[in-house]
């Protein structure tokens, strides 16, 4: 099975032509299910800083630390809370390992896609990461289900 969470080269430099540098590619998936819906690139909601560093579960901004929450929903949307259906367990001890690129960054753009249910429910969440230093791509949350939680 060909392993999505690899990293890939995308277009290099912060300011990339295709808006996302490549997320967009990384997230739209073959076939492009009609229900999906791609994001730009996230800016926290609390600060405006649009890098963040990546622990197994969680991408937290590294202007204020806040988590982006795409664990919890908040990524989506303040009304969104929801429990994310690991794809696959981070491997133990790693939980709060920061994630880097091949060349060692360890700071990311994050985009993310939402497959919406006939209710317009968030379904299913995907998230890509770029590192803005040299382009590398790679899926951080790969086509996950999500749980929604009663608020
Ligand atoms: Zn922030
Ligand atoms: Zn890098």
């Amino acid at each position: 099975m060909e392993d999505t969470r690899a990293w890939s080269d995308g277009p290099k430099g912060a300011e990339a032509a295709d808006p996302g540098g490549g997320l967009s590619g990384l997230l739209g998936g073959p076939g492009g299910a009609a229900r999906r819906a791609v994001t730009g690139v996230l800016v926290c909601r609390y600060c405006g800083e649009e890098q963040f560093e990546v622990t197994a579960r969680e991408c937290f901004c590294v202007g204020c630390c806040l988590p982006l929450g795409v664990e919890d929903g908040d990524v989506y949307g303040p009304e969104t809370a929801w429990r994310l259906r690991p794809a696959a367990a981070p491997a133990p001890g790693t939980a709060t390992e920061v994630l880097r690129c091949p060349a060692g960054h360890d700071l990311f753009q994050v985009a993310a896609a939402y497959t919406l249910g006939a209710d317009g429910r968030v379904e299913r969440l995907s998230v890509g990461l770029r590192c803005p230093a040299d382009g590398s791509l790679r899926l951080f949350v790969d086509d996950a289900r999500v749980e929604p939680v009663a608020g």
